[in-house]
């Protein structure tokens, strides 16, 4: 670099817009159903709204604790007791963060050196490659097997090496709607027993799995939970991801490092939503177990609106997206006829092949968010049916 000219000299140069703005933002210029971006288009309960008027009214908006509001960590304590029969301690191994985002951010950043080697895999959600690199270390990207999204374990075992510092496990899957199942939760914790392996679970469509099917959190294992931190999000459980706020569960080790950087990262998070949903987590549990159902019926009702059309729908076995083949319709490449469906059909949606390292050459799939009301999700299907 010349003195008196600094350069911008990019951190990642590589990287350009995350595709869920640069979609969102085309559907707001066409006009389209944005079933892009994954959020709802409904509201936050009505209950958890006001206990949020109630504490913004009531003085509640100064800073929080830098690990996050005690009764929040309580109630969040009390939650993974019942649901995953895992004793968190609220001081020491539940941390509030700044979504589910920070989280990641800051735990990839507290644990990851230089030249440390990190496992994802593909198609992987696209925050965890630049945050690995940001810290200096290396993603290895491992692809899921193709048929339905499992881990392959060949693939997994292969690229386990004396580097590898981290792996970081999505399930519900974002953006295939797979999940791991409990034999692949065991057969992970045989083949990680006799490294030093630290595990990012991204658990943020915990309450969207169906078929009866149960979530595997890393915290229903204590040989994984021992070395995992689990993350969460209370944007995608309360119908609010502009709130951007979620937590961490660890084992007070690795807690204790994680809010090492996450005081520097975030410090806290907004102080009434903390209260709320401190409240509404204690007074209301049935919402989050009344969620698989609620959003199954959103899956299959759009499943069967799409039945007469020619894209053809791959299984769903959680979180709130959809996986469709247009294979019948057309060979341009998924970005290109993502663009091409916003612009000239008005109906908005992702496109798988941004998720991996390297896209599988055969033909990719498009993702559909389903987290819509009944009307949006009609309208949509009409648009769709007639391509
Ligand atoms: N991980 C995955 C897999 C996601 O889909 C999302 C949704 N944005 C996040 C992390 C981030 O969650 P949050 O909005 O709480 O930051
Ligand atoms: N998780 C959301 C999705 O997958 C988007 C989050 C974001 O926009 N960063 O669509």
């Amino acid at each position: 670099m010349k003195p008196g000219n600094p350069s911008l000299h990019s951190k990642l140069p590589d990287v350009g817009t995350t595709i869920f703005t640069v979609m969102s933002q085309l559907a707001a210029d066409c006009g389209a159903i944005n079933l892009s971006q994954g959020y709802p288009d409904f509201d936050a309960p009505a209950g958890l709204l006001d206990r949020v008027t109630h504490h913004l009214r009531t003085g509640h908006n100064q800073y929080a604790p830098m690990a996050g509001l005690p009764e929040l960590r309580e109630a969040v304590a009390s939650k993974l007791a019942k649901v995953y029969e895992r004793e968190a301690d609220p001081d020491t191994e539940i941390t509030v963060t700044s979504g589910a985002t920070e989280a990641l951010y800051s735990a990839i950043e507290a644990f990851v050196h230089p030249g440390d080697e990190v496992i994802v895999f593909d198609p992987a959600y696209d925050s965890y490659d630049p945050a690995i690199r940001l810290a200096g270390g290396i993603p290895v990207h491992v692809p899921l097997t193709n048929i339905n999204f499992a881990l392959d374990f060949d693939a997994l075992a292969a690229a386990i090496t004396p580097q590898t510092r981290m792996l970081v496990l999505n399930t519900p899957h974002n953006p295939t709607g797979a999940v791991v199942p409990a034999a692949d939760m065991r057969r992970l914790a045989e083949l990680i027993r006799d490294t030093n392996i630290l595990l990012l679970g991204d658990e943020v469509y915990e309450h969207m799995v169906f078929d009866g099917e149960r979530h595997e959190s890393l915290l229903r294992y204590p040989e994984l939970a021992d070395r995992s931190l689990a993350v969460f999000s209370f944007g995608k459980t309360y119908h609010a991801t502009g709130w951007k706020i979620g937590y961490v569960v660890a084992t007070p080790a690795l807690t204790a490092e994680f809010r090492r950087v996450h005081q520097f990262v975030q410090f806290c998070v907004a102080t009434p939503l903390q209260y709320a949903l401190a409240d509404f987590l204690a007074s209301d549990p049935q919402h989050y177990l009344d969620l698989p159902a609620f959003y199954q019926r959103k899956r299959d009702r759009f499943a069967a609106l799409l039945e007469p059309s020619r894209f053809e729908l791959q299984p769903s076995a959680g979180t709130y997206f959809q996986l469709a083949d247009y294979a019948e319709i057309t060979d341009e490449p998924d970005t290109d006829f993502a663009r091409r469906l916003t612009r000239e059909h008005g109906v908005a949606c992702i496109p798988v092949s941004v998720f991996f390292a390297r896209p599988p050459a055969e033909h990719r799939p498009l993702r559909f968010c389903f987290a819509k009301d009944e009307a949006t999700l009609e309208r949509a299907a009409e648009i769709l049916c007639k391509i």
